[in-house]
């Protein structure tokens, strides 16, 4: 079987270690172990003939020939003279050789058609090359992280390269049939080489200036490259020097294998090292909180191995179906300056992405707006009002659009459209190095034997998974429309009517009903809500494509930003809990992530404090 059959199997090894074994430091442990009996494999290989005929060791060249001649069942092997033509000597038996240059030739791409058997061949290789590299190079083009399992999908890249290789390879690619394969990678070589006795895999390089010739040497190795060397070591010819200076390689590879095989393995016991000490850490939820406190966590704590955990993921979480818009809802059980802290930061981390190339990718733009109040509202001024853009009381002449209204607010705010954006942070995530698995935690509890922190993301999941009596679900109904004319939000005071145009469509709201877990859309709300906006931007009637969605709000009095230690049995399970952002998840969520991140750094520095049998 072809070496690159083993390679395929070694994908496929990867991607069944992966599937099997889930926590990270042992996956690679088991790797780097199955990587061992490989290494040595290679340690055992011999140097190749050419690399020894470089290194002038004539006779133990000659032994390798005969070794792989009875490899190969091949009765006369080559001699190492006939290898080295160019040579006036045989280098081991000290006879006169035959000096190939008189039979050089020049081929050229007409060569590898000059007679039906090797036309034949050139178009097998040719379509092999052709049909291997395709689906080869289209399987593994981001391949391992489309949807469906990764490890299936890597799974199938090996599989590819196995049929691509073990079937054809061998057959293909042996002694007679290199031919083929070098002239077909003559581009390698430069124009004027005469390919000589190709069989026995050597070319003659004339130097057209000095007439001083060196060898050069095209061989079977692991990736099929051809390897150089200079015949003449003291040609001084500039072409010459020219000439090789294109050369990229000029040795084999098995020497270098031994310091290849101690870097790797030095890499492995690093990386083993780093797992075993990086804390775990399990995110449950994926969603915008979920998403967005992992990666908080893994760009403050870069040497953590984050997973996240969900048995949703975007486009069925309940931050699927938000609106996204950047106007914060109040929570009265959590101090106003840290609200406000949580708005502007999570502000200006969306600002820095809607003024970045991301953008459009992200789901993330500006929108300007009026807030409007049938009466003037006792706060004029609320306290978020300094962190968007632009915050002023609206004119009279503004006013006239609204007849129904006595008072407005004017300002430029941020929306996300909610599930590009989900999709932009999982896939920042997975270019961290996150894991993400489709799981139902039933008990936080569970995970004690495999994190060493988790962190409780779950949003209205938490009421059943934490039995948590002060959250409650805030039902909320909206239509998404394709309505591009409307650029500017609108927003009645009371929260309950809104119209949010976002990149893709506009969002109409909406209902709050507050302890309702119903998720099935109600036909009567829908025109309710439909009505209601047309009745504050009458081109809405013309509105096309509209979708009924349903999401209940995770609602609490006050965020649950903390940190708590779960114990059974003297065992102990730091929990960080980030969840109940009832209708202001998008507005704050970096803010939340961030302080959740900073409670998880104080997780990890009480664990690094105690014993090692003990979380916290
Ligand atoms: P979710 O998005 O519900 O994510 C929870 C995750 O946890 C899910 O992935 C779920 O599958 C997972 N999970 C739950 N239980 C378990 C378990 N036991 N095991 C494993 N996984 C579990 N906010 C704004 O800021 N601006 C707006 O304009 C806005 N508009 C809204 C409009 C509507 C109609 C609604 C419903 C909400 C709106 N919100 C808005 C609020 C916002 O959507 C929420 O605050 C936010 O989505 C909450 O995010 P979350 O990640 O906590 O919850």
């Amino acid at each position: 079987m072809h070496v690159h059959a083993f390679f395929a199997m070694g994908i496929m090894i990867v991607a069944l270690v992966g599937f099997l074994v889930r926590t990270w430091w042992v996956y690679q442990i088991f790797l780097s172990i199955a990587t061992v009996p490989f290494v040595l494999c290679c340690w055992m290989l011999p140097e190749t003939p050419f690399w020894l005929l470089s290194e002038e060791r004539y006779e133990d060249a000659q032994k390798v020939i005969n070794t792989m001649a009875r490899w190969n069942k091949v009765n006369t092997p080559c001699k190492v003279s006939e290898l080295c033509s160019v040579q006036q000597e045989d280098p081991v038996s000290g006879r006169t050789g035959e000096n190939d240059m008189s039979s050089t030739k020049k081929h050229n791409i007409l060569d590898l058609f000059c007679n039906w058997q090797i036309a034949r061949r050139t178009i097998t290789v040719w379509l092999i090359w052709f049909t291997g590299s395709l689906g080869y190079y289209v399987f593994s083009l981001s391949s391992v992280s489309l949807g469906g399992n990764e490890y299936l999908n890597l799974f199938l890249i090996g599989l590819q390269y196995i049929n691509y290789f073990s079937k054809y390879g061998w057959k293909i690619f042996n002694r007679c049939g290199i031919w083929p394969y070098i002239s077909l990678h003559s581009r390698t070589v430069p124009n004027n080489c005469k390919i000589t006795c190709c069989w026995k895999w050597k070319h003659d390089v004339p130097c057209r200036k000095c007439g001083c010739s060196f060898l050069c040497i095209s061989e079977k190795r692991l990736d099929f490259h051809a390897t150089w060397q200079l015949k003449k070591k003291g040609c001084a010819c500039p072409w010459t020097a020219g000439r090789l200076a294109g050369c990229a390689e000029n040795h084999t590879l098995f020497p270098q294998l031994p310091v290849l095989s101690e870097k790797v393995r030095f890499f492995f016991l690093c990386l083993c090292i780093l797992e075993m000490a990086a804390p775990k850490v399990a995110v449950v939820g994926a969603g915008v909180i979920g998403l967005s406190t992992a990666l908080c966590i893994v760009e403050a704590c870069p040497s953590c191995s984050v997973t996240v955990l969900s048995d949703q993921f975007s486009p069925n979480t309940t931050s699927d179906v938000a609106a996204g818009m950047l106007i914060p809802h109040t929570y009265p059980g959590t101090p106003i300056h840290m609200q406000k802290q949580w708005f502007k930061e999570t502000f200006t981390y969306l600002f820095a992405i809607s003024n970045s190339a991301e953008a459009s990718e992200a789901g993330i733009h500006l929108v300007s707006g009026w807030q409007i109040f049938r009466s003037t509202p006792k706060e004029e001024l609320p306290f978020w009002s300094d962190a968007v853009l632009g915050f002023r009381p609206m004119s009279e002449a503004e006013l006239q659009k609204f007849p129904q209204y006595r008072f407005g607010q004017a300002f430029t705010t941020l929306k996300c459209d909610c599930p590009p954006y989900l999709l932009w942070l999982e896939k920042r995530l997975k270019a961290a190095g996150v894991q993400t698995y489709n799981r139902k935690v039933s008990d936080l509890w569970e995970l004690h034997s495999e994190y060493d922190i988790v962190v409780n993301c779950t949003g209205i999941g938490a009421h059943q998974l934490v039995g948590d009596k002060k959250l409650f679900p805030v039902r909320g109904q909206v239509l998404k429309v394709y309505a591009p004319w409307v650029k500017n939000f609108i927003r009645d005071g009371d929260g309950l009517t809104y119209i949010y145009p976002g990149i893709h469509g506009v969002t109409l709201g909406g209902t709050r009903e507050k302890e309702s877990w119903s998720l099935s859309p109600n036909p009567d709300t829908t025109k309710d809500i439909f009505d209601r906006c047309c009745s504050l931007e009458p081109s809405l009637r013309e509105a096309q494509d509209i979708k009924v969605k349903v999401g209940l709000r995770p609602s609490r009095q006050s965020v649950r930003l903390q940190r708590e230690v779960l114990s059974q049995g003297g065992v102990k399970l730091p929990v960080v809990h980030n969840y109940g952002h009832g209708a202001g998840g998008f507005s704050v969520h970096r803010g939340t992530a961030k302080e959740a991140a900073r409670l998880v750094g104080e997780c990890i520095a009480a664990l690094r404090g105690s014993s090692p049998g003990a979380k916290l």
